[in-house]
């Protein structure tokens, strides 16, 4: 029996029942004999909470403070649910991302993990305690100041641990079963996926769906960790996430591999804003001068769409999506850079939505595009951008659009199921 790490998003532990339901779930695998290290999220919607306060303070709070106040809501967790396991008579210590030796860039609100060090929790594991890890946290290596992960970011702590300390197996205990075709709350007939390849589920993680994290996936990747996504409100097989097929023992046939479907599933995200430069002169220079303008504030932004140019002006818009919470600080760093850039005004939408389609069938079904575009028609929803990859194609929409968008995707895909509803255990989906 090898070392796991089991991660409990903040659904699985929004109160005090849910801590100790999720303590007796951590002893059960600690008496089958593993070694365990368990990542903490924070409460429920504790983050969130701590945001609006800290927006009331301040509305643009600096980063330094407001990851001092973020870590805050997953010290919480992780005492308590070391209080809980050690009231079950078993031994458990709780450690920040610091001392667990999480070592990550100074970028605060979104760091990016530099190096893992985790020489407390393997004494804390050989001493026989079971480790409790904060989430989403870290210690940047120059400053040595606390710095956080983006939203999220509980689920890349876990995989960087389980990569650091050689586990057989990343466990992702969230509030639906699995990774399914869709988002449980918005189609009700979404199906679960059994195993599901790193790729696809890059590109649906990258697209939204927050079950897992973009970062997280990428971590998993390159250090194969594989990763199991399930339920710890049930005791069912979740998803599986790894770089090879997974093999099911069927009475019949034998062991049979899980295919790779054409499809994965339909993905939306809601999250993001648009940004319109309007009247950029239509010469060579300018779209570098923007994105250099948004690079040098460090915002990452998505699709980029650049319009036909009106001839009789020789001037041209340029259309980009970005996290909403970011929205301020690319109008701020533009506006300022106006002259410099030049450009007519900016103009900036939150109202919009993201659906994307994931599958690595794509590559070789030339259909599935117009079958995504006739979907969308049939369901009345109007497109505003277009991007594709490989194996995703991506629109944006109206954000009232979206779930009856999805909802009209999955179905003319198939991707119905005609038996159970997908369960949703718990969170409140914010
Ligand atoms: P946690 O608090 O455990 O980190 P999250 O809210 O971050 O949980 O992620 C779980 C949620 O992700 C689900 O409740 C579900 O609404 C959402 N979700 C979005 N897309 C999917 C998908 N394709 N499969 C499963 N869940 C999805
Ligand atoms: N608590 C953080 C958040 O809500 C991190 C996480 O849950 O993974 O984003
Ligand atoms: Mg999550």
């Amino acid at each position: 029996m090898g070392l796991v790490v089991q991660k409990y998003g903040g659904s699985s532990v929004a109160d005090a029942e849910g801590i100790k339901r999720v303590a007796k779930r951590i002893v059960e695998a600690k008496k089958n004999g593993h070694q365990v290290v368990v990542v903490v999220s924070a409460m429920g919607d504790t983050t969130d909470e701590l945001i609006d306060l800290a927006e009331q303070v301040s509305p643009m709070p600096a980063g330094r403070e407001f990851d001092m106040l973020l870590t805050a809501g997953e010290r919480i967790s992780m005492a308590l649910l070391a209080m809980a396991i050690k009231n079950l008579g078993h031994e458990a210590q709780s450690f920040t991302g610091s001392q667990a030796g999480v070592i990550t860039d100074s970028v605060h609100n979104k760091a990016r993990i530099i190096d893992v060090t985790p020489g407390r929790i393997r004494t804390a594991l050989d001493e026989g305690n079971i480790a409790i890890v904060a989430g989403f946290q870290g210690v940047s290596q120059d400053k040595k100041d606390i710095t956080t992960l983006g939203r999220g970011g509980s689920d890349t702590t876990a995989v960087a641990l389980a990569a650091a300390l050689d586990a057989e197996v990343c466990e992702i205990y969230t509030d639906v079963d699995g990774v399914f075709t869709a988002d449980p709350r918005v189609v009700k007939k979404a199906q679960k996926i059994d195993w599901i390849a790193f790729e696809d589920m890059l590109e649906l993680a990258a697209s939204g769906s927050k079950v897992l994290l973009h970062r997280c996936v990428e971590y998993a990747r390159r250090y194969n960790i594989p990763i199991h996504v399930r339920s710890s409100f049930s005791g069912l097989q979740g998803t599986w996430v790894s770089s090879e097929p997974l093999v099911q023992k069927t009475q019949q046939q034998g062991d049979q591999k899980v295919e790779q479907a054409i499809i994965s599933g339909v993905a939306h995200d809601t999250s993001e804003a648009k940004v319109t430069v309007v009247g950029v002169p239509d010469k060579p220079g300018e779209a570098a001068a923007i994105f250099r303008t948004i690079s040098d504030a460090e915002i990452n932004i998505d699709m980029i769409v650049q319009n036909v140019s009106a001839a009789s002006t020789g001037l041209t818009d340029i259309s980009f999506t970005l996290p909403k919470a970011e929205g301020r600080k690319a109008i701020d760093a533009l506006e300022k850079n106006k002259a410099g850039i030049g450009f007519d005004s900016l103009r900036y939408d939150d109202q919009i939505g993201k659906i994307s389609l994931v599958g690595a069938g794509m590559k070789t079904n030339p259909g599935v595009t117009a079958d995504f575009f006739q979907a969308l028609s049939d369901a009345g929803v109007n497109i505003e951008l277009i991007s594709t990859s490989e194996i995703r194609i991506s629109v944006v929409t109206r954000a009232d659009d979206v779930n009856e968008a999805v909802r009209a995707v999955h179905s003319a895909f198939g991707l119905d199921s005609d038996s159970d509803e997908a369960v949703v255990y718990g969170g409140t989906g914010r």
